[in-house]
């Protein structure tokens, strides 16, 4: 689950991590109200006005302002909330932006005094470990730092056993290159923001920049936050924080119902039992120089009712031109899943106005071609995997 930045930083400051503040808003008049109680809070004069969206590169959109102004923070507000916001990271269409995170100004008096640092906390896969990646060179290009000057990317692994040791926590601020006060701030500033990754079951934190301010504190300005989606069970707390706006719509009434769907780009819809052979089916769409139009895994049980369910799901997509199903009836036997697609089918009266391959193996697949072939639908029964891809094609033209 991605979270908005203000969600990530009010999560990064409940473990004690130091934070730019803010104060999110709905509306300009929400806006105006939070910067008065910023500057109540904090002293501050100038704030910074702040698109939540979940893509980054805000800042190069126009999606980040600073306002020096009450007048300044109304117009911007009311320029930016409502806006579609195109970043290096948004589809051409861009993201529609519903609300702002209005913050204190915390590169006063000027950005000469200030340094500005990149850091993430994610699990390393290949070593199994947790490790943090941090660089002196923070801010809005780290991508190209990362492709041209990756020596200056620097990576800290750590042992599940112990966690972020203190002498680890000291070289990161050694390299990057801190002394004095800053030097123990960042000491803390690591560790609390390590300590939050794990307590939190994140799976990403990418905090850019980290920001050394002119009396030398460190603090998140930035914070993408992802939390691992099956350990949400253990944070009843963080599930409101899903923002079902900024997902994609089919794929939210897809986990509704309880289908495994992912939109992709392509016009071939799939329906397939198991992620594996899921992803296999794709792979051949693909070879055989098709596209997939989704990931679909219909699970187990691939009765008529969920059949259905995956029909209805797949169809939402106008882009869908033809519909694969491919099942390997393992436990589940293969004459069911097609009496369950024979029914679904009817069930949907006219709904369904592509041509649909089904290929069916396994146990009692022979029954299952039998009843397909004989049910007078718009359906075409193959037993071989590319026969399946082949006549994709074809009916594509
Ligand atoms: P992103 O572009 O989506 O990564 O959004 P960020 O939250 O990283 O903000 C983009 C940029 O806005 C930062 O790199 C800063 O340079 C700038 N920025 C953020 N907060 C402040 C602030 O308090 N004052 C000023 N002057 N600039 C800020
Ligand atoms: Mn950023």
């Amino acid at each position: 689950m991605n979270l908005h930045e203000y969600q990530g930083k009010d999560i990064l400051n409940s473990f004690g991590v130091r934070i730019q503040r803010g104060i999110v808003a709905q509306n300009a008049e929400e806006a105006v109200a939070a910067a008065k109680q910023l500057t109540v809070e904090t002293g501050t004069g100038w704030h910074v006005i702040k698109a939540q969206v979940h893509a980054g590169g805000r800042g190069k959109g126009g999606g980040v302002k600073l306002a020096k102004s009450l007048k300044e923070v109304e117009d911007i507000a009311g320029q930016i909330i409502g806006m579609n916001l195109i970043t290096p990271q948004t589809s051409s269409e861009g993201k529609k932006v519903h609300q702002v995170l209005v913050a204190e100004d915390v590169y006063y008096p000027g950005e000469s005094e200030t340094e500005e640092y990149y850091m993430s906390v994610l699990l390393n896969r290949g070593i199994g470990r947790n490790m943090i990646m941090y660089s002196t060179e923070g801010g809005m290009n780290i991508e190209t730092v990362a492709e041209e000057t990756p020596h200056l990317i620097f990576t800290e692994e750590i042992d599940p056993a112990t966690g972020l040791l203190p002498f680890q926590a000291r070289r990161i601020a050694f390299n990057l290159g801190l002394s004095g006060l800053a030097f123990k701030e960042m000491i803390r500033f690591v560790t609390a923001l390590y300590t939050a990754y794990i307590k939190s079951d994140a799976s990403l934190f990418e905090i850019n920049p980290v920001l050394k301010t002119s009396d030398n504190k460190i603090m998140a300005v930035d914070a993408k936050v992802t939390i691992d989606d099956n350990a949400l069970y253990r944070h009843k707390d963080y599930i409101n924080l899903r923002d079902l706006r900024e997902e994609n719509p089919i794929e939210v009434e897809a986990k509704a119902v309880g289908l495994n769907y992912v939109d992709l780009d392509g016009n071939v819809g799939c329906m397939v039992n198991g992620a594996g052979l899921a992803m296999s089916t794709m792979d051949l769409i693909k070879q055989s120089g098709g596209e997939p139009a989704n990931f679909l895994d219909v699970g187990g049980t691939a009765d008529a009712a969920r059949v259905e369910a995956g029909f209805r799901i797949i169809l939402k997509d106008p882009n869908v031109k033809a519909i694969l199903i491919n099942i390997f009836g393992g436990i589940v036997r293969c004459d069911r899943v097609a009496q369950g697609i024979v029914d679904a089918y009817k069930n949907m009266g006219d709904a369904i106005k592509v041509p649909i391959i089904v290929r069916l193996q396994g146990t009692n697949a022979d029954l299952a071609k039998e009843l397909i072939d004989g049910s007078g639908l718009d359906v075409q029964s193959v037993v071989e995997f590319q026969e399946a891809a082949d006549k994709v094609q074809e009916v594509l033209g």
